[in-house]
């Protein structure tokens, strides 16, 4: 029996991963769980789940729960002893935003494995990450429906220098066929048209940043050059992602979308387990289509891009101004266009350095916060 433990438990990613461990059985054991503010629903989890260990994020939050249950490990340090003194074959990551690069690390340093659905850690953390998981011999499985497919691709790839290139898909999200972003609503950019996530990677899909995260998460996952790594529009997301190989063959990963599929990959890898799916119906289907990103439309992708390609401290500062960005456009403070303004002013701001140390990264995070907020103040009311 593999010892699970689920971080963001009550996001949409955890709630399905509980539902995964649940139709598992023997096979996989949820041995702690984590949430940033939802403690009712945390509570709920565990009893249902039969979990003693719950850490409650937020120390506001962790406080009021204390009342209602004891043992609560609570804030930020309360998550990492969660998973450090867990003694968990597993930890699955689904935490948004950097906020889950401390959990990570944390993770890798224990030697457990993780499933790795909180991109920003190789976003941000990249080098130091994959060094560390290298050090310790620990796996990093994607869960990542696109970075899943790839892992599932190169694993049948082992022979070095087969695979050319990588092909991210991408959905293209609400706005792929609209001209004039400029009016775009909070609710409209909340509505995905094949994915039901949560709220900041959903407006990060409708500008494709989530594309260019996903571009670095590749990069860091399978060490592959930035200029081997495409993303072709795909708005029906039936393949997943694809891998060109030296010999002229292409595989691709394809499948409806739904999260669970990725979901139950990770946990149970290297095995494979039932998940309650009807397989593709091509006929029914009928048509899959693909074009190119507009980087005109969509500069967030190129900003993305060209983060990953000047590394060190850039996708860090990138990650860091999207989240102010993004939360200041679901305020209402910021029109949707403004978000990759607040990016590149941010970056032009902070040129890409080497970190030596993951509290550099933690300097640079907050530093470009900051800047991000100013940028925010700086546009047009
Ligand atoms: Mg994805």
């Amino acid at each position: 029996m593999k010892r699970v433990v689920v971080l963001g438990s009550t996001g949409s990613i955890g709630v399905q991963a509980l539902e995964v461990i649940e139709a598992a059985g023997e096979d996989l054991e949820l041995v702690g769980i984590s949430a940033q503010t939802s403690w009712e629903t945390a509570i709920a989890q565990a009893k249902k789940h039969g979990v003693d260990r719950i850490a409650i994020a937020d120390p506001a939050v962790a406080e009021r729960c204390a009342t209602e249950r004891s043992g609560v490990l609570a804030g930020p340090e309360g998550v990492r002893e969660l998973v450090a003194t867990s003694e968990a074959d597993l930890v699955l990551n689904a935490i948004t935003g950097s906020a889950g690069l401390g959990p990570t690390i944390v993770a890798l340093t224990e030697g457990i494995d993780l499933a790795l659905a909180n991109k920003e850690s190789l976003v941000i953390g990249g080098e130091l990450i994959t060094a560390l998981a290298e050090a310790t011999q620990t796996k990093i499985i994607p869960v990542d429906s696109e970075h899943s497919a790839l892992y599932q691709l190169i694993n049948a790839e082992q022979a070095p220098g087969t695979v050319e290139k990588l092909v991210l898909t991408a959905s293209g999200g609400p706005f792929r066929e609209r001209t004039d972003l400029s009016e775009v609503t909070i609710e409209e950019a909340l509505a995905h048209p094949t994915w039901d996530m949560g709220g900041r990677i959903t407006i990060d899909s409708a500008t494709l940043f989530n594309k260019g995260l996903e571009l670095i998460e590749a990069h860091h996952l399978f060490a592959v050059p930035y200029a081997q790594i495409d993303v072709v529009v795909h708005p029906q997301s039936i393949i997943h992602s694809l891998v060109h190989l030296n010999d002229g063959a292409s595989l691709a990963h394809m499948g409806y979308p739904d999260m669970r599929v990725p979901i139950s990959f990770a946990l149970h890898y290297p095995d494979r387990a039932d998940v309650a799916l009807p397989s593709l119906d091509l006929a029914q289907l009928a048509q899959l289509t693909f074009e190119e990103p507009d980087l005109d439309r969509f500069p967030c992708l190129r900003l993305a891009r060209e983060a990953g390609e000047a590394g060190g401290t850039a996708p860090c500062v990138l990650n860091a101004a999207d989240e102010i960005a993004v939360g200041a456009f679901l305020d209402g403070e910021i029109p949707f266009t403004a978000i990759p303004r607040v990016v590149a002013r941010t970056l032009e701001e902070m040129p890409a350095a080497a970190p030596t140390h993951f509290d550099d990264l933690i300097a640079t995070d907050s530093e470009a916060r900051k800047r991000a907020h100013e940028a925010v103040q700086a546009e047009p009311a």
